[in-house]
């Protein structure tokens, strides 16, 4: 449990008397023991991680509150969560095919998710009005399903699923290819898929989130392909969008400092042609790319832990 910790801080472990003289801005809860209900000591769980956020942000870094470091208790429910989530878009997995009208799909997400005792947390999102969203083609995100929509051979669509269960929110989604699709198309699915693990693999504690956005756009770029600028992922858990804000155009070394506890989306939005994208006026969701291009999106929701991290939703 006090892997990575500094001899220090080890040596002093439990030594609750000690606590008085730590000057942080981080406290712990009475009593001595961590604010994040491990029932350890403070000094015993998170106290060393938060004096070397306070050091790096002495430093000038950007990093998270103690609000986006979720507790162990808190991970359990939202791993939970995530496991309805992965298996709603398992049952979309299962019967997705084409003919099928993208309301269809949507039926399938709001059965699924209600026979495994959770609700779709995009209906009623901000006025969003479907269960899921499902975008095709040059549909970057936000897509309505619909009844007049029936997927067609050539099809590429995103199922972008996410649920609450017991209060506690899951978001992930998969791209589906509808029969035969063509090369380019294929590539721009497998790139997309691609950036994601090149993003993942950056995600450790102490790097920064402009490490995993710097994989991405160079993944991106050296296959001849560009990311959308203008949305990102986000925290999630106790809430459908929490902070940090998840760029994926930003620079290594930059933006919030990742620290065991975080959990956000890695979700990078790949086009074939040009990042320029543009909302649909008439509902004020859909997103298009501006040059009519087709557009690829997977995601994944990821924890930072002590040596490196989890993915908790696919
Ligand atoms: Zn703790």
């Amino acid at each position: 449990m006090n892997s990575g910790l500094p001899l220090g801080l080890m040596m002093r472990c439990g030594a609750q008397e000690d606590r008085m003289n730590v000057n942080l801005e981080y406290t712990p809860a009475s009593g001595g023991l961590c604010w994040c209900g491990s029932g350890k000591a403070y000094g015993c769980c998170h106290e060393a991680i938060e004096r070397r956020m306070e050091e790096m942000r002495r430093q000038g870094h950007v990093v998270p509150t103690r609000a986006m470091l979720k507790t162990p208790a808190q991970i359990a429910k939202i791993r939970e969560s995530c496991r309805v989530n992965m298996a709603v878009l398992d049952a979309v997995a299962e019967r997705i095919r084409e003919g099928m009208t993208t309301a269809e799909i949507d039926r399938i997400v709001s059965e699924r998710t209600a026979e495994l005792g959770g609700v779709p947390a995009p209906l009623g999102y901000q006025g969003y009005p479907f269960s899921v969203c499902t975008s095709v083609n040059d549909q970057v995100c936000h897509g309505f399903p619909s009844e007049e929509f029936e997927l067609e051979e050539g099809d590429i669509v995103n199922v972008d699923c996410s649920t609450i269960l017991d209060g506690y929110f899951s978001d992930s989604s998969r791209m589906f290819c509808v029969g035969e699709i063509d090369e380019d198309t294929q590539k721009l699915v497998d790139v997309a898929r691609e950036c994601v693990q090149r993003g993942l693999e950056q995600v450790r504690p102490w790097g920064h989130l402009g490490d995993v956005a710097e994989a991405i756009w160079r993944h991106a770029e050296a296959n001849g392909f560009s990311v959308v600028r203008e949305i990102g992922g986000h925290g999630v858990g106790l809430e459908f969008h929490e902070d940090p804000y998840v760029s994926y155009i930003t620079k290594k070394g930059t933006d919030m400092v990742l620290v065991p506890g975080m959990i956000f989306t890695i979700e990078p939005m790949i086009n074939m042609g040009d990042p320029d994208v543009i909302v649909y006026e008439d509902n004020d969701w859909e997103i298009y790319t501006e040059d009519g291009y087709p557009s690829a999106q997977w995601e994944v929701m990821v924890l930072v832990t002590e040596d490196g991290h989890e993915v908790l939703c696919w």
